[in-house]
């Protein structure tokens, strides 16, 4: 396990050198077994007994060989982190001896003592049981600490009557949801060579690395994971000097051996960079099918974390760990591939390609524009509400960037007009075929929140803290809802080709105002967005309970991802989420003003003031000090008064019962208040000479490493 690229000549060979993966199973298993798990893992077929016992026992030799002393169900309750629970593979043989073992059946199903993870009242907690079952299409991998080496078995969690507690259920049923659609429409329009069509995702995760004392000495940023206080030092990211800037020594450090951690797990690490803010980076991973990258990126946030404090670091994954300076989200760029290897978002070389390629596209667009509020909720959380549709970053509107010349396509099918290609060719579609779209689109747009980015849709909203789940499931069902619209017209056509283009005409006619290629961060925008009916709904609480709406229920019931029950639920937990967020952060605020701030700014003003008095009776002019003192005075004064509001605020809203008026509550009140009091006590940090502030500074940690 301590091994490293010197040691092992090499990337390739370090690589997925703790996993579990396709290569390791040709190589291990007998070719027979090796075979039928493919096909499970490509859903062609049900795993039966026989073959669990087989793989089961495989799995154990290979992670004993490599140290394990453990296993683990590792999973991901709707908490938004990871779960497991550690069995030992020892047997007792029954004469004080023992042998380690590993069966089938406890490869394919466990059954942690699940009663504390959030249910949302999907089970009552006299039966409490929850099971943990294998997702064969995710490699099984290896982790060690100072506990020693655990084989992870990645798993989907669900209660005793099957209903999903976790982020993985969904995700893998919405993958199921689009692979059925697609396949259909496929078909009707003639193909015979797909079986199977899979999403696949690349995340890039942005982050930022702070000096890990600085990090252990804000008590905000421990608990919550940003900082509730804080003043902007003079240089703030003005100067874009760190994007693309170099890596700092400890920075490269930790670099290095977080993508070796990568690699060893099996993940394709692959481009690293320094963000716009100071002392923000990205880690981006070559894509891959939606579960298995939904599994690759909890671990590389949980890989991050890990490695940073090797190299004196604090790794921090909030959305928004510092006000006024960019917050970090998770771009999801997304496609569909089929299983005869064929990216359904790449325009193609043929006409017949081409128009596949618009159809799909265009279902896109119209299941974005149609199902922009769920992929909004899904996109939410407490940390983002800090950035979407926040003063200082994209706003919470969903709309769609296609470039110019796509766009141009579209348009002239919808109105019926001739498409003109670059070079002057009149393009007829189904008969010619498109010209190539640029691929690196010289006009990218940053500032969209779903852009197409020449092969694939990258969805930018994703928060950067948390599981990629949320906003596939919503993608993915949505897009099957259109699809399945799209199959039922195909399917009845006589002449499907001039069916496609109808298609394409009708849905992009309806659903283009979503399409906005302009700059989404301007105000025109929101403006614009507003006359166009889209959906601006800035508070996640004020969206969460849309994923209950009549209209979400419909979808996710149709395509059997997500039933009424299981949608009520979640619509708790994340109510629930929110309220105990806002509640934990004012509370670290409260503690950190009253204890600490207010107290040291008391000592200051003191000080300050004795001085003035000597000074006076000296006959020293003092208007200077005098200034400072009222001022000081005055915010402390402020600052007193705005707390004991935040914390009589807080002693209300504990005592509302409704758990939809208590989010609320948080939102309106709380939310607003805790804003209110940082004024202040910003304010007074910036006058507070600097040993009298008894936190570490935000110039500290942005420009102190
Ligand atoms: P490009 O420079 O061509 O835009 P990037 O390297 O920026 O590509 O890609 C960003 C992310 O998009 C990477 O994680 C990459 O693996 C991912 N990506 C590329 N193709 C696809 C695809 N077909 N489906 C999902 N993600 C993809
Ligand atoms: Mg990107």
């Amino acid at each position: 396990m301590s091994e490293t690229i010197e040691t092992v000549s090499g990337v390739p060979a370090l690589f997925g050198s703790n996993t579990f993966g396709d290569a390791t199973q040709r190589e291990r298993l007998p070719k027979s077994i090796y075979k039928e798990l493919k096909q499970v893992k490509e859903g062609k077929k049900k795993l039966t007994p026989e073959v669990a016992e087989v793989v089961a026992n495989t799995l154990k030799d290979w992670a004993l060989e490599h140290g394990a002393t453990h296993y683990t169900h590792w999973f991901q309750p709707l908490t938004g982190i990871t779960a497991e629970k550690h069995d030992s593979f020892i047997s007792p043989v029954g004469d004080g001896t023992v042998i380690m073992e590993f069966s089938g059946k406890e490869l394919i199903q466990g059954e942690p003592d699940a009663s504390s993870f959030p249910s949302g009242g999907l089970r009552a907690t006299f039966e409490a049981r929850g099971y943990t079952a294998w997702d064969t299409s995710s490699p099984a991998f290896l982790k060690s600490d100072e506990s020693g080496v655990t084989l992870c078995i990645p798993t989907a969690f669900v209660g005793y009557h099957g209903q999903a507690l976790d982020k993985k259920t969904a995700l893998l049923r919405s993958m199921d949801a689009l692979n059925i659609q697609a396949v259909r429409v496929l078909k009707a329009l003639g193909n015979t060579t797909t079986n199977r069509v899979v999403t696949t995702v690349g995340p890039e995760q942005e982050y930022f690395l702070i000096d890990e004392d600085y990090f252990t000495q804000r008590p905000d940023l421990l608990l919550t994971g940003r900082t509730v206080l804080g003043a902007l030092p003079a240089k703030g990211q003005e100067l874009e000097d760190h994007y693309f800037g170099a890596i700092p020594d400890n920075v490269a450090g930790f670099m290095r051996e977080f993508n070796e951690e990568l690699w060893k797990l099996g993940i394709t690490a692959k481009t690293q960079h320094n963000e716009v803010a100071p002392h923000q980076y990205e880690i981006a991973v070559i894509f891959d099918t939606s579960n298995v990258s939904a599994d690759q990126n909890q671990l590389v946030m949980e890989t991050l974390r890990k490695v940073a404090t090797h190299h004196g670091l604090a790794g921090l994954i909030h959305e928004k760990p510092f006000a006024g300076v960019n917050g970090s989200g998770k771009h999801n760029n997304w496609s569909m591939g089929t299983d005869d290897g064929k990216n359904l978002l790449e325009p193609g070389k043929t006409p017949h390609e081409n128009s596949q390629f618009l159809l799909f596209a265009s279902a896109v667009v119209e299941a974005v524009d149609t199902y922009a509020l769920l992929l909004r909720t899904a996109a939410g959380n407490p940390g983002n509400d800090h950035r979407l549709g926040a003063n200082e970053a994209p706003p919470a509107i969903i709309s769609i960037f296609l470039g110019s010349q796509l766009a141009e396509i579209f348009d002239a099918l919808a109105d019926g007009k001739e498409i003109k290609a670059k070079e002057g060719v009149k393009l007829e579609l189904g008969s010619t075929s498109l010209p190539d779209l640029p691929k690196d689109l010289t006009d990218r747009n940053r500032t969209s929140p779903f852009a197409f980015t020449g092969n694939k849709f990258e969805f930018r909203m994703a928060p950067a803290g948390d599981s990629i789940s949320g906003p596939n499931v919503v993608l993915n069902t949505a897009v099957a809802e259109i699809l399945a619209q799209f199959a039922d017209r195909l399917e009845k056509a006589g002449d499907k080709q001039s069916e496609v283009k109808k298609i394409i005409a009708e849905s992009y006619k309806a659903h283009r105002k979503v399409v906005f290629n302009g700059n989404g961060y301007s105000h025109e925008w929101e403006t614009e967005a507003e006359k166009r009916g889209l959906p601006n709904v800035k508070a996640w609480v004020d969206c969460i309970p849309e994923l209950a709406s009549e209209k979400s229920e419909k979808l996710f019931a149709k395509h059997k991802v997500l039933s009424k029950e299981e949608l009520h639920s979640r619509v708790e937990i994340y109510l629930e989420k929110y309220a105990k967020t806002i509640n934990i952060e004012a509370g670290v605020m409260i503690e950190m003003v009253k204890k600490n701030i207010l107290p040291s700014a008391l000592d200051w003003l003191t000080g300050l003031a004795g001085t003035v008095e000597t000074l006076n009776a000296a006959k020293v002019p003092t208007s200077g000090a005098a200034k400072q003192l009222k001022e000081g005075g005055s915010l402390v004064e402020k600052s007193y008064g705005l707390l004991e509001k935040l914390e009589s605020e807080l002693f209300r809203v504990r005592e509302l019962e409704d758990l939809h008026h208590r989010a609320k509550f948080f939102r309106t009140q709380i939310f607003s208040l805790m804003a209110d009091l940082r004024k202040e006590v910003d304010a007074l940090e910036r006058i507070l000479p600097a040993d009298y502030y008894p936190y570490p500074t935000y110039e500290d940690m942005l420009f102190r490493f």
